[in-house]
C-alpha cells in the first residue's frame, strides 16, 4: 500500500461496463450477449498467414507508421470503397486498435478548454478521452427512439471554442447509421469554421438493408478535417488483436505519429504482414454486411418470442430493446439481474450516458453462432 496519492485525472470513472458484465456472465455462467465480440471463429486462412509470416523471420519492429505493403493494401481497399486516393506513406497510420487511434487523434487535437461535441448514447471511451486531454464534452443526445442527430441543436452547440465533432456510424451501441442528408448537414455547419472531425468507422462494412456506408473518406471537403478511424479486430471477428488504423492528411498524420511514436511506437508485425496479403480478397469484407444482417433478422425472429421491444438496428453487430413491458426497475439492475437469474448477459444503454439517461433500454450482440442467439432468446422468453 502507498501512502502517496494521485490527483485523479478521471475521477468520474469506474470500471467499464463491459469488463462488469462480462465478469458477471462468466461468474454465473450465462450467455454473453453484452460485450461486443463474435464467439465464432476467425478466419482459418488469415491466422495460417500469421504463422507464416512468424515462421518466415517477420518478427522484429515494423516501421513506426506501419508495415508499408499493409498500408498500401489500405489506400487500395480505400480507393476500392469510397474513391478517395489516400497517401499510404503520409496520410495512414497503423495503431494498436481503432480505441487507440482515437484516443491520438484527440491526444493530437486537443488543448485544455476545447470544446468536443460528441454524442450520447456514445462509446464509452470518447468522454473519458476528451477529458484526460483538459477538453471539454458538449453532450448531444441522440433523439430516442431512432437514435437520429438533430443538427439544429448541433449548431445551437458550436461555440469559437468548439474544436472537434466526434462521429460514430455504423453507430455502436444503436446501430444508427449516418445517411446522405446528414452529411449534407454536418458539411454546411463545419464550412468556414475550424472545427475537425473525428469519425469512428470501425464498423464501415456492417451495414444492412442495402444502405450504403457514409464514409467521410467519400467528402474531399471533409475528409481534408478528419481523422477517420478504423479497426482489423472488427472486420476479421479478431477483437484480441487490437489493431486498426487511422486515415489522416498529411499535416494531421505527422502530429499523430509524433503522439503514437512516443506511446507505442509500432505495432504487431507478423498481423502486418499476414493482413497485407488478406485485405487482397475484397470478398472477406464485401460479405460481412449479408453475413451480420442474416444474424439480426435471426435474432429479431427469435426475439419475437419475448417481451421487448425491439429497436431498429441499421448497422453495427448490436440491437437495442426496450424492457419496459418487462419491469420498471433501473437498466442496470435490469441487466444485472437477467444476468444472474436468467443467464442472459446485456448492456444497460445508461452506461453510454455521462449522466446515466435511463430510457429502460439495453444493448445485445447479436454478432454470435446461431446456436448462441437460440440459447439467449430461449431464456428471454421466459422473463
Ligand atoms: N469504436 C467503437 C464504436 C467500437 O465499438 C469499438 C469496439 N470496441 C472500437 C471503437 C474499438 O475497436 P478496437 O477493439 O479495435 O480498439
Ligand atoms: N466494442 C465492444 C463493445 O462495445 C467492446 C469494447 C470493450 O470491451 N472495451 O461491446
Amino acid at each position: 500500500m502507498s501512502h502517496l496519492q494521485i490527483r485523479s485525472k478521471l475521477p468520474a470513472v469506474g470500471t467499464t461496463i463491459f469488463t462488469v458484465m462480462s465478469g458477471l456472465a462468466t461468474e454465473y455462467k450465462a450467455v454473453n450477449l453484452g460485450q461486443g465480440f463474435p464467439d465464432f471463429p476467425m478466419s482459418a486462412e488469415l491466422t495460417a498467414l500469421v504463422s507464416e509470416a512468424m515462421s518466415n523471420g517477420y518478427n522484429q519492429y515494423s516501421p513506426m507508421p506501419g508495415w508499408m505493403p499493409l498500408r498500401e493494401a489500405i489506400a487500395e481497399k480505400i480507393d476500392f470503397l469510397y474513391n478517395s486516393s489516400i497517401n499510404p506513406d503520409t496520410e495512414i497510420t497503423v495503431t494498436p486498435g481503432g480505441t487507440y487511434a482515437l484516443y491520438t487523434a484527440l491526444t493530437t487535437v486537443l488543448q485544455a478548454g476545447d470544446e468536443v461535441i460528441v454524442f450520447e448514447p456514445g462509446y464509452d471511451s470518447y468522454i473519458p478521452n476528451i477529458i484526460v486531454n483538459g477538453a471539454i464534452p458538449v453532450r448531444i443526445d441522440l433523439q430516442f427512439p431512432e437514435y437520429k442527430i438533430n443538427w439544429e441543436k448541433v449548431r445551437q452547440q458550436i461555440t469559437p471554442k468548439t474544436r472537434m465533432i466526434l462521429l460514430n456510424s455504423p453507430h455502436n451501441p444503436t446501430g444508427a447509421v449516418l445517411r446522405e442528408e446528414d452529411i449534407q448537414q454536418l458539411r454546411k455547419l463545419v464550412q468556414n469554421t475550424n472545427i475537425i472531425i473525428v469519425s469512428d468507422e470501425v464498423y464501415e462494412h456492417i451495414v444492412f438493408d442495402n444502405v450504403k456506408h457514409q464514409s467521410i473518406l467519400r467528402y474531399p471537403d471533409l475528409a481534408q478535417r478528419s481523422f477517420v478511424c478504423f479497426s482489423f479486430g472488427k472486420l476479421y471477428h479478431c477483437t484480441g488483436w487490437k489493431l486498426g488504423y487511422c486515415i489522416a492528411p498529411e499535416p494531421f498524420t505527422s502530429e499523430f505519429r509524433k503522439v503514437h511514436q512516443f506511446n507505442c511506437f509500432s505495432c504487431h508485425t507478423p498481423s502486418q504482414v499476414a493482413l497485407a496479403t488478406f485485405l487482397g480478397n475484397k470478398d472477406a469484407y464485401l460479405s460481412l454486411g449479408s453475413f451480420f444482417q442474416q444474424k439480426r433478422d435471426y435474432f429479431l425472429q427469435l426475439m419475437k418470442n419475448t417481451r421487448f421491444t425491439m429497436l431498429d438496428s441499421k448497422g453495427s453487430y448490436f440491437i437495442c430493446a426496450q424492457y419496459d413491458r418487462i419491469s420498471d426497475e433501473s437498466d442496470k439492475e435490469f441487466a444485472i439481474r437477467i444476468t444472474k437469474e436468467f443467464g442472459v448477459a446485456v448492456i444497460p444503454v445508461s452506461a453510454f450516458y455521462q449522466d446515466g439517461t435511463d430510457n429502460k433500454v439495453v444493448r445485445f450482440c447479436f454478432g454470435k453462432k446461431e446456436e448462441t442467439l437460440e440459447m439467449a432468446a430461449e431464456r428471454l422468453s421466459r422473463i
